[in-house]
């Protein structure tokens, strides 16, 4: 409420509608007023605009027998109306019955206009705070909310944003960093705990040709199934993601050499066995997969070598002839010896972050 622009409102209420009530020394204080004289009439004016002030000339009996002050700031439906009583020759247990009726100020009839006014005034001044006050909360009010949507957002697009950045987009499975990060801390945890772990590298055996004979978007569908595939074999705390074009990753925490073989060749089964369906073709893939396992393989001291070793492990199965499991511990001790001199000799786990961070 503008303080200086705006008139108050004084709803006079008086066996005689507010005429001789004190209403005309109101009115001459430029203020707007309005007469009634039961609460019918009362109830509309204050339920049909907003009043500032009551003033009330009704006998103390008549006021309190219908709590009048608190039914008529109940219908007002304002934080705040204050009631003034215009009182004939009000003793003082008069006055203070009034007041106990929920009066604000009581005034005797014959008080000088001057004092009827400041009096007034004073309780529209605080009425003037009560608006105030009622009018912060509720801006308050609306900022938390705006915050609190704002904050659900906020939440909504951190979420995003770390799905984006975790995921693969085709196939929803993780990235390669997202992997790389997943494996450094399975990697950690299973040196920590002498728990062994294992990651599975599979490639499908020639896809350009699915892409070839069929067109990419097939193709597209083929991956995106097969993420489906493997995300249905692993358990929760396995980690799938694709880290090359038709080249996913597991790492598969607390599995032996053995066990890893075993998942390996049962996810190798169920490529041959499933026929993706695309455009009214049958499209029938085989995949190849690399194992290791550390610490089963002894070579194996960071979680990048474990990479490392199922992709040479994976190598392998493709050159042994393709829809197969080599599991790296499956290699010729020569060849582990050679593939490890290797690593090391380009620069090992810091090779690998560095290609890492590079792609
Ligand atoms: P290999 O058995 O030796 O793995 O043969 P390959 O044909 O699968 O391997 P190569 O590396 O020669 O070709 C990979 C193919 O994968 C070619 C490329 O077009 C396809 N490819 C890579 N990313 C995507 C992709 O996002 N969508 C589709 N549809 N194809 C992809
Ligand atoms: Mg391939
Ligand atoms: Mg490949």
């Amino acid at each position: 409420m503008e303080h200086t622009e705006h008139t108050p409102h004084i709803v006079v209420m008086s066996p005689h509608g507010g005429d001789g009530d004190g209403a005309e020394h109101l009115t001459a204080a430029r203020w707007h007023v309005t007469g009634v004289s039961d609460e019918i009439e009362a109830f509309s004016t204050l339920r049909s605009g907003q009043a500032d002030l009551v003033l009330l000339h009704l006998p103390v009996q008549e006021t309190m027998d219908m709590d009048l002050p608190a039914v008529l700031r109940s219908v007002a439906d304002d934080a705040y109306l204050p009631v003034m009583i215009l009182a004939g020759d009000a003793d003082e247990d008069e006055t203070c019955a009034y007041l106990d009726s929920g009066a604000d100020e009581v005034v005797s009839a014959d008080a000088a206009p001057a004092e009827l006014i400041a009096r007034a005034r004073a309780l529209l001044r605080i009425k003037d705070l009560h608006d105030q006050l009622a009018a912060s909360r509720a801006s308050l009010g609306q900022a938390l909310q705006r915050e609190r949507k704002l904050m659900t957002q906020l939440r909504r697009d951190n979420a995003e944003l770390r799905d984006l950045a975790t995921t693969d987009p085709l196939t929803r499975v993780q990235n390669v960093r997202s992997f790389h990060d997943l494996l450094a801390h399975e990697f950690h945890v299973a040196k920590r705990y002498g728990k062994p772990l294992s990651v599975l590298m599979l490639d499908l055996d020639h896809f350009k040709v699915i892409n070839d004979t069929h067109g990419h978007p097939s193709g597209d569908y083929v991956l995106k199934e097969l993420a489906v595939i493997l995300r249905q074999s692993v358990r929760e705390s396995d980690g799938v993601a694709r880290t090359g074009g038709e080249e996913f990753a597991m790492i598969l925490p607390r599995a032996s050499r053995d066990q890893a073989r075993c998942f390996a060749e049962r996810i190798r089964q169920e490529v041959d066995r499933r026929t993706f369906s695309v455009h009214g073709h049958d499209i029938h893939v085989t995949a190849s997969v690399g194992t290791a396992t550390f610490p089963e393989d002894a070579e194996i001291t960071d979680p990048e070598m474990l990479f490392y070793c199922a992709d040479q492990a994976l190598l392998e199965a493709k050159e042994s002839g393709r829809d197969r499991v080599t599991a790296f511990g499956d290699l010729a001790p020569e060849v582990r010896r050679r593939l490890r001199s290797g690593y090391l000799a380009v620069g090992g786990p810091a090779a690998a972050a560095a290609s890492k961070a590079a792609s």
